[in-house]
């Protein structure tokens, strides 16, 4: 079965394939073999609009079955945020390292109990006909006071996860995906995958 991953973040389509071709065999293509193929623009108002709106297109495009996926992080004491705008927290156009230096300086110096936070993945599955499926997967942390980790990207390194004493960026990429709000929602499409590949 071919599969399209439906982003343009490098950093999340290694990790979707990687998660993905560890569980099945499967032919996965990104959007680098699809030169002509572009992306709508995020306009949804939730992570499930836009990761439907993204694996659609792809599928039309493409011929194929495609993945997209919308993914954010959401800590407490923020209300919520950045959530869906986690990618342009700090503005258009930023570094990862401006969004966390963002999150660090609202939360000042709030204690450990009022920095709890997650991520959250929604991913879709598309056919080129319009059929679609949704699934989601979640992960519970706590944001540091600094960097910490020079793995992963985005938020990695100011999300710390107690069970293992490490944020994101010090685990491994195996580690990552193994416990992450991204491997989490892609295990759970895997059988969806599955069914339609037989
Ligand atoms: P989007 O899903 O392309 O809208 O991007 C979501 C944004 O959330 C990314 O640009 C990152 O800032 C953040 N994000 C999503 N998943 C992760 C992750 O696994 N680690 C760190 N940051 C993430």
């Amino acid at each position: 079965m071919v599969l399209v991953i439906a982003t343009e973040n490098k950093h999340k389509g290694e990790e979707l394939a990687s998660i993905l071709r560890q569980e099945m065999e499967i032919d996965v293509r990104t959007l680098a073999d699809f030169p002509g193929v572009k992306l709508p623009p995020e306009t949804g108002s939730t992570y499930r609009e836009n990761a439907v709106q993204k694996a659609l297109a792809a599928a039309r495009a493409t011929g194929h079955w495609a993945m997209g996926d919308d993914s954010g992080m959401e800590v407490e004491a923020l209300g919520g945020a950045p959530g869906l705008y986690s990618a342009r927290f700090a503005g258009e156009g930023v570094t990862y390292a401006d969004n966390r230096k963002k999150v660090l300086d609202l939360l000042g110096d709030r204690p450990d109990d009022q920095r709890t936070a997650r991520f959250l993945c929604t991913i879709a599955l598309a056919s080129p006909e319009g059929k679609v499926e949704v699934v989601e997967g979640r992960c519970e942390g706590r944001i540091t006071r600094r960097d910490v980790g020079e793995g992963g990207f985005g938020y990695d390194p100011i999300f710390f996860l107690p069970a293992y004493n490490k944020t994101f960026a010090e685990l491994s990429p195996e580690e990552k995906n193994r416990i992450s709000h991204r491997g989490s929602a892609v295990r759970a499409a895997i059988p969806l995958l599955k069914k339609t590949a037989s």
